[in-house]
């Protein structure tokens, strides 16, 4: 029995995150791009932010875990009023599986996906970081152990001159413009897709991030236009959910030697089913911070490991290096190289040559909150 004695949640402000210069300037096909009088910089900025969970047990050990940038406010309410009262009143931090299903089922009425499971996940993945630090392990042993010795990763986002440094040959772009831009958004895409091939080199693999920002007419046009370039996969062209959309789609892609990935926007094993089992996807991108924690990520995999599906967690950090190490079905892992310089999370190794290694002697996820990093509030 560990109980667990106090649950801090800390909101971190969007506007006071620090990010290099090129991503300031980036502006990529959103959802909202549809209605340019309202896809404002300040309108982006209300769902970005970050949620980040302390919990501490009576044993003095404590265990982090975040969740961003789902409109971290709400997030951050949910865990603090229909979450915390349950994890103090006589909680074991042992009982993760528990855990999971109690807060699930504490909100399913208003959840099942979005807020309510980026909570669940922040506190699930404190958790694992506990109970690593209970057994004196590294995360990535209680997930099965390593499947290899390092991870090959792939940036993304726009700082080319960077990743070439750091050895990647893999890049993933921010893509600027959507249907709403036309023809002349078109040459944009392609213009930004040539930098990479001009900065990277042509054997660069390019991948394109386009965050539900396209619509299916578009993206086949886009596909044709960007056909004779090294383009590994089209990410997320639709909205989330439009899975007859993403069936039709990866069937044309797929025939052009692309490949379509989504999930990044999807929640939980039932949200994970629904994209596999109606043959949307190439490579699943759930990420671990929204779609559930480590303990969902492990249901999903074994889920895509029988469907024959890769799974590649979207973001970077510690809870994405510990399964991918771990994971058979993730070859490769996603890095953002966006907050270099002051990273919410101490402890996260840095990229050699391509590749991720995790370091020696850590226990639980091996990282520490940077109390540093620009403005936070506790809730
Ligand atoms: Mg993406």
């Amino acid at each position: 029995m560990s109980r667990i004695t106090d649950v801090e949640i800390y909101k971190f402000m969007p506007q006071k995150q620090k990010t290099s210069d090129k991503w300031k300037s980036v502006y990529t096909a959103r959802p909202i791009s549809k209605y340019p009088e309202f896809d404002s910089k300040e309108q982006r900025m209300l769902s970005a932010g970050a949620t980040v969970v302390k919990i501490t047990t009576e044993d003095g050990l404590y265990g982090y875990g975040a969740t961003g940038t789902g409109l971290y406010r709400g997030a951050a309410e949910i865990m603090s009023d229909a979450m915390r009262p349950f994890l103090l009143d006589d909680c074991d931090a042992d009982e993760i599986e528990k855990i999971w299903d109690l807060n699930y089922k504490a909100t399913v009425a208003i959840g099942r996906k979005g807020l309510p499971i980026h909570a669940l996940s922040a506190i699930d993945i404190a958790l694992w970081d506990i109970k690593g630090k209970k057994l004196g392990l590294p995360v990535y042993q209680l997930l099965g152990g390593k499947v290899r010795d390092k991870i090959k990763v792939y940036a993304t986002g726009p700082d080319l001159e960077m990743y070439k440094k750091l050895g990647y040959k893999a890049n993933k772009i921010p893509i600027p413009c959507g249907p709403v831009h036309g023809r002349e958004g078109m040459k944009k895409n392609l213009e930004a897709v040539e930098r990479v091939v001009r900065v990277m080199g042509e054997n660069t693999e390019i991948m394109l991030d386009c965050w539900m920002g396209w619509d299916f007419e578009y993206t086949v046009k886009m596909a044709r236009m960007l056909k004779d370039y090294n383009i590994r996969w089209i990410e997320e062209p639709l909205v989330s959910t439009d899975y007859d959309g993403f069936k039709r789609l990866k069937y044309i892609l797929n025939s052009m030697g692309i490949l379509l990935t989504t999930g990044e926007h999807e929640f939980t094993r039932w949200g994970a089913r629904e994209l596999v089992e109606n043959g949307c996807v190439d490579i699943l991108q759930c990420d671990i911070m929204y779609c559930g924690g480590l303990s969902e990520i492990k249901k999903i995999a074994a889920y895509c490991k029988a469907h024959n599906v890769m799974l590649v967690p979207h973001s970077h950090g510690m809870p994405v290096f510990h399964f991918s190490i771990s994971s058979l079905v993730s070859p490769f892992a996603e890095t953002l190289m966006n907050r270099i310089e002051n990273p919410l999370f101490f402890g996260v190794p840095g990229i050699k040559d391509g590749y991720v290694e995790m370091p020696e002697g850590i226990t639980g996820l091996g990282y520490e909150l940077n109390t540093g990093f620009s403005e936070y509030r506790m809730v």
